[in-house]
């Protein structure tokens, strides 16, 4: 398969470490809040990576962290960390605050299909194994400690921005606006290891280490699990784009320093959901979850749809009328699948041909909307019904889209005619004849068509 290396910045040939078994390792969430569909889009990318690799023969191991402690607010060494803001927030402890949103992210994946990762392991956990590597790095010189903290000195390292593809000048914390400069650091990029006396007395999880009570850095946490569950050897380490730096970038810096060797060969990184005002995120503009989605009436697996159908490595634009449309995409799809009856009509030529073409476009960078167009393509072939319930079933193994789970009511009334009564429903509305809507609104439901009133537009849905 083909994939795109942000290593490298060019699409290249997928020859990982050791065919046997792929080692792949996912940053997880920080489970300090709900997770918003900006993030779980960078999950659906991931769980399609690994479903993909599996299609194509390989038998891969993945390992996913939880964050609950040492991402502080500013993905740096400044800011708060964001499980003690959580926990103020709710007036509650850290790990109840860590294990309800980790169960509401466990949860939020089961609704989009997406696969928990096998080995799920949270930051807490793994102490030891922080400690293990900073101790050989202060040994070896990459890491020193000062003003209370372990710092990675990156002056020891020819290729730290090797990663990104700024100028060092770009990177440097301190030379950014709104990042305060730590006197106690030799160059303002070094980053912290583990924390100990610090600004962040009212830390509430520290443990005993070498360098006295403390707590570890993010960074190192991503290293120290993927190296305790997966070995020396990682082909394939995912995120989001803004994980490129400072997260990913010292992960590399610290784990090629402690290993001695090259650790990851493949970087592979979601490009963001963005909203009206840009990227999504928590701290701005609604805050999009998948439970406020179903609130709303959407089905979560329609977001899955509208995800499918664009490039992970292209930036996508929410609104509730591109969801409201990709949601109808979806059940006009669906609808089409129902109607297919099985036949006694199976050609393996056929069978084979469609999916070679299916390998093709999954193992080409993760070419989603070609295998959804594939799809479409197969739906309109005079190929036997068999072959096709066969490849949906095959197919489905990677775009989990429940595609023949339950089955879509065929309609009893077109599209026109729908359109129609909205529109009358629309003039009733602007004429003030509310009850005359209401009355198009019941006589629709009871057809089986659920109207959605968005900002913009309104709506349909099947609901029987
Ligand atoms: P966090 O829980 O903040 O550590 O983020 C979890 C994942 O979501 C990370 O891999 C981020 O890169 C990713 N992420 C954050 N915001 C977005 C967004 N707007 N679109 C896509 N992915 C995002
Ligand atoms: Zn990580």
């Amino acid at each position: 398969m083909k994939i795109y290396n942000t290593l490298t910045r060019t699409v290249e040939d997928f020859i990982p470490y050791d065919e046997k078994e792929i080692k792949m390792y996912t940053c997880g969430p920080t489970v300090y809040n709900y997770a918003h569909i900006g993030n779980l889009r960078t999950y659906i990318f991931e769980d399609i990576f690994e479903k993909t690799l599996r299609y194509l023969g390989y038998n891969v191991k993945r390992a996913m962290n939880i964050t609950d402690v040492g991402h502080l607010t500013s993905d740096s060494d400044s800011g708060e960390d964001k499980m003690l803001k959580g926990a103020k927030r709710e007036n509650k402890p850290v790990l109840d605050i860590a294990k309800f949103y980790t169960e509401a992210f466990r949860k939020d994946t089961e609704s989009l299909n997406i696969k928990w990762p096998e080995i799920v392991s949270p930051a807490t956990e793994n102490i030891e194994e922080y400690i293990k590597i900073i101790t050989k790095l202060l040994e070896t010189g990459y890491a020193y400690q000062s003003g209370g903290n372990v710092y990675f000195d990156i002056s020891k390292l020819e290729d730290y921005y090797k990663l990104t593809n700024h100028k060092i000048d770009e990177m440097v914390v301190g030379a950014r606006e709104g990042v305060e400069v730590d006197n106690d650091k030799r160059n303002q990029a070094d980053f912290v290891l583990w924390f100990t006396k610090s600004k962040f007395d009212s830390q509430e999880l520290k443990w005993n280490s070498p360098w006295g009570v403390g707590y570890p850095g993010w960074h190192i946490e991503c290293s120290g699990i993927s190296m305790k569950y997966l070995g020396e050897y990682l082909d394939i380490h995912c995120g989001g784009v803004d994980n490129i730096f400072p997260h990913h970038t010292n992960e590399i810096a610290q784990s090629e320093s402690y290993l001695g060797h090259p650790w990851c060969k493949y970087w592979v990184h979601g490009e963001y959901l963005n909203d009206q005002t840009g990227k999504m995120s928590k701290s701005k503009g609604e805050f999009l979850t998948i439970s406020l989605l179903k609130e709303k009436g959407y089905n979560p697996l329609a977001y899955r749809f509208m995800c499918l159908n664009s490039s992970y490595r292209k930036t996508l634009l929410f609104s509730y009328n591109a969801l409201s449309n990709a949601e109808n995409s979806y059940n006009k799809l669906r609808q089409k699948i129902t109607a297919i009856q099985p036949d006694g009509n199976f050609k393996k030529e056929d069978y084979q041909k469609y999916d070679e073409q299916f390998k093709n476009f999954i193992g080409d960078d993760l070419n989603m909307p070609n295998a959804i167009t594939l799809l479409y393509d197969l739906l309109k072939s005079d190929i036997g019904n068999d072959t096709k319930i066969k490849l949906i079933d095959a197919w489905d193994q990677v775009f989990s889209l429940d595609l023949r789970k339950e089955k879509v009511p065929l309609p009893n009334m077109t599209e026109e005619e729908i359109k129609s009564w909205i529109e009358k429903r629309a003039l009733a509305k602007k004429e003030k004849d509310f009850a005359r809507a209401d009355e198009i609104r019941t006589y629709l439901e009871e057809k089986g068509i659920r109207l959605k009133d968005t900002r913009e537009s309104t709506t349909y849905e099947w609901i029987k």
